[in-house]
């Protein structure tokens, strides 16, 4: 039997139909277009919560998706399989023309994506990749001599000059006409991956205006909703970035600089991919960590005795977003009170964010530990006591977390800070000595 002729869209971290720039041009193809989503058992099988609220959120998302489109006569098709597989099936039952998808700068990503581009080329197929998840990618925004920046403050300057030389693209609409038809279907259940429903809270995607338009005087504080927690939403694509970068342009140049945060962590995970398990400043490969499971617990479970750090543990453990300037404190003193490799902490953090983003996180712990670009130097100790001080004197949100301070319940400090100041200056100095 004669295959039909197809055009695919995967999508992947880009989970709306709205404003996505590979979606958009797939739909113009000369070939009906397929949606598809792969869940992929390579990235399924790590995750150890078979409750993860990420999951759900994912396969929320595509229902609604998958059912926007059903109701235009398409849908999206889905596989529960490795991408290898899931393409394996689909030329087996499509003669695929083209294949349009969205680029993912993440290393499993590139990865997968290099081994397919040889199937694809050896079938025919063209494909057709496009910019969508950051506003300026790979070699956009460089240094003069063309070299990557990794400094960020020269790099936003410059990102915002080629910003107001070749402005934002307007919002794309996808064609519905261009779709190929499909039955009614529905999407694979989570039990069928063995996930169950997380009750955790997706934090809501309408446009906060008024936290925008405050966002200079509200962000550091943790007590309050302060900042719009729509990283969830950037980092899954159900928020175009360029909707985002409008509004920052509008209301609030502070929240357009954290925008940029994220596309200079994409460019730099793109440019340093070693970056995501070794230092960033190969020196700092030689501190020596302490190894202590026991400590590292303590932390995870929010039980060090410092308020600040163990309100901040339990806010993520029990809701998957911790706030910003919790996330700088509790990072610093995993690495410099307690001397435990950074390593440990970005991979609890990747476990249980709902945000989890490998650029930011690895850019954000690396700052934190003094070993990445652009990071905090490592003599800079944040004292949690001072941060206390300066962003929840009230304890506004310590009590949220830790009911039970100032009662015999709560721990006592795990290591003074003085002394713990002192070790880390002496270890820090040590390591970076020999490296
Ligand atoms: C140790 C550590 C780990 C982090 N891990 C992640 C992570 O895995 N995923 C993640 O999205 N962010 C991470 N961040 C950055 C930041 O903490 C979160 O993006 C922010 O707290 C999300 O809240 P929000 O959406 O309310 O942000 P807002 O303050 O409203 O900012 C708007 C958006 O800008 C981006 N952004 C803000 N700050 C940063 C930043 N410092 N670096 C990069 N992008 C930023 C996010 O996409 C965010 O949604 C980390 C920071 C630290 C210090």
């Amino acid at each position: 039997m004669k295959k039909s002729p197809i055009a695919v869209h995967w999508f992947r971290r880009d989970l709306r139909l709205h404003d996505n720039t590979a979606f958009a041009h797939a739909t113009q193809s000369d070939w009906p277009v397929l949606p598809i989503f792969i869940f992929d058992p390579n990235i399924l099988q790590r995750l150890e919560d078979r409750t993860d609220g990420r999951v759900t959120f994912i396969h929320d998302t595509l229902n609604a998706m998958h059912q926007a489109l059903q109701a235009q006569g398409s849908g999206i098709r889905f596989f529960y399989s490795t991408p290898a597989e899931a393409w394996e099936q689909l030329m087996e039952e499509f003669e695929v023309k083209e294949v349009f998808f969205n680029r993912d700068y993440e290393p499993y990503a590139r990865q997968r994506d290099g081994q397919l581009y040889e199937i694809w080329k050896e079938k025919g197929v063209v494909l057709k990749t496009y910019k969508d998840h950051v506003v300026f990618e790979k070699s956009e925004v460089v240094k003069d001599d063309g070299k990557p920046y990794t400094v960020y403050t020269p790099y936003s300057r410059k990102w915002k000059l080629r910003l107001k030389e070749v402005g934002l693209p307007e919002p794309l609409a996808y064609r519905a006409a261009g779709l190929s038809p499909m039955e009614k279907s529905v999407i694979i259940p989570l039990s069928e991956m063995q996930f169950e429903r997380s009750t955790l809270e997706i934090p809501s995607s309408e446009v906060p205006q008024q936290i925008i338009q405050h966002y200079h005087e509200t962000r550091d504080i943790p007590s309050m909703a302060g900042t719009t927690r729509w990283s969830v939403h950037l980092r899954f694509g159900t928020i175009s970035i360029r909707e985002a970068v409008r509004l920052g342009m509008a209301w609030n140049e502070k929240w357009l600089n954290e925008l940029i945060w994220r596309d200079f962590y994409q460019m730099i995970l793109f440019h340093f991919p070693h970056s995501v398990d070794h230092a960033f400043k190969p020196q700092y490969d030689a501190i020596e960590w302490r190894k202590d499971e026991g400590d590292f617990k303590k932390w995870c479970e929010g039980k060090t005795g410092y308020p600040i750090v163990d309100a901040g543990m339990r806010e993520l453990n029990a809701t998957g977003f911790m706030h910003n300037r919790v996330r700088m404190v509790v990072a610093s003193f995993l690495t410099k009170h307690l001397l435990l490799d950074w390593r440990w902490g970005e991979r609890y953090f990747a476990a249980k964010l709902l945000d989890f983003d490998l650029a930011s996180n690895v850019g954000g712990w690396q700052w934190a530990a003094g070993s990445g670009c652009d990071a905090a130097p490592y003599f800079r100790i944040f004292n949690p006591y001072n941060q206390t001080e300066k962003f929840d004197p009230q304890h506004h949100y310590i009590r949220r977390w830790v009911p039970e301070i100032n009662t015999q319940d709560y721990p006592a400090p795990m290591i003074d800070h003085a002394t713990a100041r002192d070790r880390c200056l002496r270890v820090y100095k040590e390591g970076l000595g020999r490296g």
